[in-house]
């Protein structure tokens, strides 16, 4: 019967970030103590205001649709958040909140890609981007990073891969996977090559625009004459540990914002009402939680650096950003345990994940067939656990 699906959905691949954490949790269910470093989420707990904030938004009949793109107050503090942190000045009505950063960015590719249009994507890259990208049924075009160029794109890459074709680049900084942070200066020469394309835009995706080890955070879209050719994502679940919450949202010129809004009231309403609330609350409200998380992860980055690197056959960068440690390990291919043999990063995590019972994803799902992804957002316990599991099996393999 799954002959009957459609061209679009036979085309997509499952998400593999979603995959190892479900297979991760099988294995727990079965009692085994698996280390989980797969799924990108803040292990802290959400801050306790915003957690008041949404008890008071049942207790006061926040229970009702809201404004498809959500409601004004929420954008207010939205955009009171770009002024204030980015030097973003936006109108209300460029503002759509959505059901997470996810839908934020689908909902924009969805508004300007049509069949055929190719969308360059830096890689290694976020699971989804190509995903979405082919739900649109366009075309996503890679430009390679390695460790050598920091996984950034230069102008020139950039340069050289645009074509007539050309609709949109994602851009991702602080970077899931690779942790890379795009510096002003490397934003503003690839604003350069993108303001000489007429009619090319930007998906600026800043999720993880709070953890950042290196510096302040710079959208793309406060470099002169980006700002109508951006759409700045953000949301509330990585700086608030507010993953389930499901609130995301795009700043963006008003024809766009309106064409997401368009979508969104197709195809979902509007956000969740109490975790509008709850997401208010985050913007508004002490951000010392942001800080403390950040540094955190700061620590948690540097143990987690430190004991992998000592694992022979890992070569591994220190991120400046985000929460994955994103170390090769392709010197550990064709070697052999038992009846395992590895012959790619999906199998080495598979074996990590059996014989080491450390959850990670490969590599192969971000486009980096030599590389692991880990999440270390988790205790420093945890990781000091899974870098010893880690040794230990990768110790195995002849
Ligand atoms: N962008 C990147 C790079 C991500 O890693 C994620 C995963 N959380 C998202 C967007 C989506 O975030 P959410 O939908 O939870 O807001
Ligand atoms: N963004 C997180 C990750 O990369 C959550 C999973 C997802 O949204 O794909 O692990």
């Amino acid at each position: 019967m799954t002959d009957c699906l459609s061209i679009t959905v036979k085309r997509l691949s499952p998400s593999a970030t979603f995959a190892m954490a479900q297979r991760s949790s099988e294995l727990v269910a079965q009692g085994i103590d698996v280390v989980n470093l797969s799924v990108g989420e803040p292990d802290f707990e959400t801050p306790s205001n915003i957690n008041e904030a949404a008890h008071a938004a049942i207790t006061n009949n926040f229970t009702k649709y809201s404004a498809v793109s959500g409601y004004a107050s929420l954008k207010e503090a939205i955009l009171g958040k770009l002024s204030r942190e980015n030097g973003l000045e936006y109108n209300i009505s460029e503002i759509v909140i959505s059901n997470g950063a996810k839908q934020s960015i689908c909902n924009a590719v969805l508004s300007l890609v049509n069949p055929g249009d190719e969308v360059i994507i830096q890689s290694p890259y976020w699971v989804s981007y190509p995903q979405m990208v082919l739900m649109a049924n366009g075309k996503p075009v890679f430009i390679e990073t390695t460790q050598e160029d920091n996984f950034k794109i230069t102008s020139e890459k950039l340069e050289a891969t645009i074509t007539e074709k050309t609709k949109l680049i994602i851009l991702n900084t602080p970077s899931n996977p690779t942790g890379a942070v795009y510096l002003a200066n490397e934003l503003e020469s690839l604003a350069k090559v993108i303001l000489k394309h007429e009619n090319l835009f930007v998906i600026s995706d800043e999720i993880y625009e709070h953890i950042n080890y290196v510096g302040k955070h710079c959208s793309i879209a406060s470099i002169s004459g980006m700002k109508d050719r951006t759409v700045v994502v953000n949301g509330v679940s990585k700086a608030y540990a507010m993953t389930g919450w499901r609130i995301g949202y795009i700043a963006a010129p008003k024809w766009m914002a309106s064409a997401c809004n368009m979508l969104q009231g197709q195809y979902t309403s509007g956000p969740c009402s109490i975790s509008q609330k709850a997401a208010e609350e985050a913007l508004l409200g002490s951000q010392d939680c942001v800080e403390q998380m950040r540094l955190a992860f700061q620590k948690r980055r540097n143990l987690i650096v430190g004991l992998v690197s000592e694992i022979p056959g890992i070569e591994v960068m220190s991120p400046d950003g985000a929460f994955y440690l994103f170390p090769k390990c392709s010197f550990y291919f064709g070697k052999r345990y038992g009846s395992w043999t590895i012959k790619s990063s999906t199998d080495l995590a598979m074996y990590l994940l059996e014989e080491g019972h450390v959850a990670t994803v490969a590599g192969d799902a971000f486009g980096a067939p030599d590389y692991l992804r880990l999440s270390y957002a988790t205790s420093e316990e945890r990781i000091i656990e899974a870098a010893k599991r880690l040794k230990e099996s990768l110790n195995k393999l002849r």
